[in-house]
């Protein structure tokens, strides 16, 4: 009887083993990325989604409370942790851009060698653009060292904008996005010798598809019930006062706003960027690349986004537009791939804050837009007035201020405390500013890992932060523009995002409710594809998963 028993139990033992055996990983692995997509939008926009963003969020698993945890969760950092599964402090793109030490903007893409160059026929001043500032590897350059020189392996990242790409792609992808100085997709010597025939005849026959009249074709009639929502016609706060779906008849043209800025903010530049995706899977198909990581990062809604905030019915019908573009795309790949041989991913990089003035309109009245000049200004007279130093805060980029390090060094221990004690008061006292440290006492403060304030703790990195580091009240934003809005807090609006994975007859009708943290992603797809995770990724797998 023991002896059955004991059988027994192994063939329990076997049965997962066996069950594991049979799930051969999928070969193709598609991420959407869309940038600027908060988990908000979904409650207000769920009952008018139709196609592949529905299909994901009803068919998939949906987390449903997945959160990027960093403060200011910005395009770079939130890719990189889709990418890496990492955080800021170790994959080291703690924002979109840093200060060199003249108080310059670095972005983190710009490689000024030969390595970065840019593929394009005409000469710019423009830097190259490389992923030589990423301090670690990433999820495609795993995915193409699992190949083991197997020539069927491809991995290849896609956008309008050259950040994001880069941050998916790594050292081992291949990264292309659209160039603002020619209107024509692109890509660096980090990533090609020279650009493939292929995307070469596809930008040729395509050459004024940027620049040329556009129409937004709203995915609604106008008065549908699905933009019947409060502010969506409010433009008194936005960047630019006029609206781009004023009359569906004439083309899209406001003054003082270039062609290549008013198409990359429709959802006429993801279709376009779609069709380039299509050229680009049937020539991998061509050359025998049937093991695929795609990442596809959807830049129009943030750049729509900062101009005229989430309640726009220019945002909201980015979303209903690319909600038919993914479910479109989804129907070529699963034609193409075969839907059960097809991961999909869904999920955004950060989300964004509603308009201050907009938000105090609904009735929240502490939301306030705080003006990063004033408070330079007023932070300057008072140091030249009790100190006599001269232009001491150099400048504020979110969220913090950057001080001046050469008269730093000169200043005793004593005078510099007293000035950033005099500093902190100042500031500790405007409406809206609810905590303010210098870089040391973010480093030291023993914050958990829930802890809002741990987020900024996740954003330090050597030479790459602030002397006086902000923390906002909800719903109020430091910045240095007068309209429109962005995306710089670690409140739910900010970085609650969806998340869904999705494999027809594998992984598919859940809702997770624990909360989970993006980074969390890149570890839970290499257990999927049987591969080696990120190596700085010290995240568990996502729950319900593997
Ligand atoms: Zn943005």
């Amino acid at each position: 009887m023991y002896k059955n028993l004991f059988m027994l139990f192994l063939c329990m033992l076997c049965i997962p083993l066996n069950a594991a055996q049979r799930t051969k990983p999928p070969q193709v692995t598609i991420f959407f990325v869309i940038d600027q997509f908060a988990h908000h939008y979904l409650p207000k926009l769920n009952p008018f989604l139709k196609h592949g963003i529905k299909t994901l969020l009803e068919k998939g698993v949906f987390f449903e409370e997945a959160h990027h945890p960093v403060a200011v969760p910005e395009t770079t950092p939130g890719h990189h942790s889709i990418s890496t599964g990492t955080l800021p402090k170790y994959h080291g793109a703690t924002y979109n851009s840093w200060l060199n030490s003249d108080y310059k903007k670095i972005r983190y893409e710009t490689d000024m060698t030969p390595h970065g160059d840019i593929l394009r026929d005409r000469q710019s001043r423009q830097p190259g653009a490389s992923p030589h500032n990423t301090k670690v590897d990433g999820l495609s350059d795993r995915f193409m060292l699992s190949a083991h020189g197997d020539p069927s392996f491809a991995t290849y990242s896609f956008s309008l904008k050259m950040h994001p790409v880069i941050a998916c792609a790594n050292r081992l992808g291949k990264a292309i996005w659209l160039d603002s100085q020619t209107g024509q997709f692109t890509s660096s010597k980090a990533y090609f010798e020279a650009l493939p025939d292929w995307l070469t005849a596809f930008n040729k026959k395509h050459q004024t598809e940027v620049t040329k009249p556009f129409y937004w074709k709203t995915a609604f009639p106008h008065n549908s019930k699905a933009y019947a929502f409060a502010h969506i016609r409010d433009y008194e706060h936005a960047a630019v006062a006029t609206s781009m779906i004023s009359d569906p008849k004439k083309p899209v043209i406001i003054p003082g706003v270039s062609p290549y800025e008013l198409f990359v903010r429709s959802p006429q530049s993801t279709q376009f960027m779609f069709s380039l995706i299509r050229k680009a899977i049937k020539q991998l198909q061509k050359e025998g690349k049937k093991n695929l990581l795609l990442f596809i990062s959807l830049s129009n809604l943030d750049l729509c986004g900062h101009m005229y905030g989430p309640d726009s019915m220019e945002c909201i019908d980015i979303i209903y537009n690319l909600d038919k573009q993914i479910g479109d795309f989804m129907n070529f790949t699963n034609n193409t791939f075969g839907a059960k041989n097809t991961l999909y991913v869904l999920t955004g990089d950060h989300g964004i804050c509603p308009i201050p003035e907009v938000t105090a309109k609904k009735g929240y009245f502490p939301a306030r837009r705080i003006l990063a000049k004033k408070l330079l200004k007023e932070m300057n007279e008072l140091v030249k007035e009790k100190y006599d130093l001269e232009d001491f805060v150099k400048v504020y980029e979110p969220t913090f201020f950057v001080l001046d390090q050469e008269a730093i060094a000169t200043l005793n221990r004593e005078v510099m405390r007293n000035i950033l004690h005099d500093l902190k008061h100042y500031l500790l006292n405007q409406p809206g500013i609810k905590k303010v440290w210098t870089r040391q006492e973010i480093a030291r403060l023993p914050f958990q890992s829930d802890d809002l304030e741990q987020f900024y703790k996740n954003q330090l990195y050597k030479n790459r932060n602030g002397d006086l580091t902000i923390m906002t009240e909800p719903y109020s934003l430091i910045t240095n523009y007068e309209k429109g809005t962005s995306h710089s807090s670690p409140y739910e609006y900010d970085t609650h995002v969806p998340l869904v994975i999705y494999r027809k007859g594998h992984l598919e009708h859940k809702r997770i409710t624990d909360k989970v943290w993006i980074p969390q992603l890149p570890h839970t797809i290499t257990r999927i594809l049987g591969i080696a995770k990120p190596s700085a990724s010290p995240y568990k797998p996502l729950p319900g998963i593997v």
